[in-house]
C-alpha cells in the first residue's frame, strides 16, 4: 500500500468531531450517518426562503379572501350564478393582488 496523497477533503464531524472525508457517507469513527451535519442554510438563503414561503401565504389569502368578496357581494347583488361569477372575478382579481404585495414586499420589505 502507497501513501499517495488524496485529494478529498476532511471535515470535521458532526457528531464526534473526528476527521471524515467530506464524500463519506457515514462517519468511520461513530457511525454517524450525517458525519457533515444537516443540511445548513447561509442566513440570506433561509430569509429569502422566509420570504417564499410568506409570498405563498400571501397569494393564497389573497385569493381566497377576493373571491370570497366576490361570492359575497355577488350572492347579495345577483343571487347564486352571480356569486358564481364574482367569486371567479374574485379569484382573477387576488391573484395578481397577491403578486404586487409579494414583489412589492420584495422591493421594499
Ligand atoms: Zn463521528
Amino acid at each position: 500500500m502507497t501513501n499517495r496523497r488524496t485529494h478529498r477533503e476532511l471535515i470535521g464531524c458532526y457528531d464526534c468531531g473526528g476527521n471524515v472525508s467530506f464524500s463519506a457517507v457515514t462517519c468511520p469513527h461513530c457511525g454517524s450517518p450525517e458525519p457533515a451535519g444537516p443540511y445548513l442554510q447561509n442566513p440570506k438563503e433561509r430569509r429569502l426562503h422566509g420570504i417564499e414561503e410568506k409570498n405563498d401565504q400571501t397569494l393564497i389569502g389573497m385569493t381566497v379572501l377576493c373571491s370570497g368578496i366576490g361570492l359575497f357581494y355577488g350572492a347579495v347583488m345577483v343571487g347564486t350564478l352571480g356569486a358564481f361569477g364574482y367569486g371567479l372575478l374574485g379569484a382573477v382579481i387576488g391573484v395578481p393582488a397577491g403578486f404586487i404585495i409579494n414583489v412589492s414586499r420584495r422591493l421594499f420589505g
